[in-house]
């Protein structure tokens, strides 16, 4: 199967603060037999590494930590991952968890003050609205590595 995943677990320094997220668990779905295909939906939009860290604010915008509004390019970021999804074929997305692009779930309350609620990051959340099966990397299924 062809899977999707947030490129930051796969090593590629490409997070808000230039480290990565690197992560052996969804590295090991290659072992499995999948196919990985790497996506970072906010250097897709555009933006830059390091970045200003970003969070989802209730009225949906998405607003830096330096106070700029990001939301088109996070818009843009996961329209691009969407896109590269139905050209390889993804059913299944494992993506980063609480990010505000790639969380599944639980995203950041837009305070900046590390308080998590319900909801969803953006490229998340088009991914699944797209009927592809999003699940972060605390909540793989076994039946992946079958
Ligand atoms: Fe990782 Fe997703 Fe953030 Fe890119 S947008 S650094 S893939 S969590």
């Amino acid at each position: 199967m062809k899977i999707l995943v947030s490129h930051c677990f796969l090593g590629e320094p490409c997070r808000y603060d230039g480290a990565s997220c690197l992560d052996r668990q969804v590295i090991e779905l290659h072992g499995a037999g999948h196919e990985l295909i790497p996506v970072c939906p906010e250097l897709l939009g555009g933006l830059d590494v390091p970045r200003s860290p970003a969070e989802i604010q209730p009225d949906g915008r998405v607003i830096a930590q330096d106070g700029r509004d990001v939301t088109e390019a996070y818009r843009a970021g996961a329209e691009r991952a969407l896109a590269i999804a139905r050209e390889h074929g993804c059913t299944v997305a494992v993506l980063k968890a609480r990010s505000p692009s790639c969380g599944s779930g639980e995203v950041y309350d837009g305070t900046f003050t590390r308080t998590l609620r319900s909801g969803w990051g953006i490229a998340a959340r088009m991914l699944a609205e797209a009927g592809i099966e999003v699940m972060d990397e605390e909540h793989l299924q076994a039946s992946l590595y079958l």
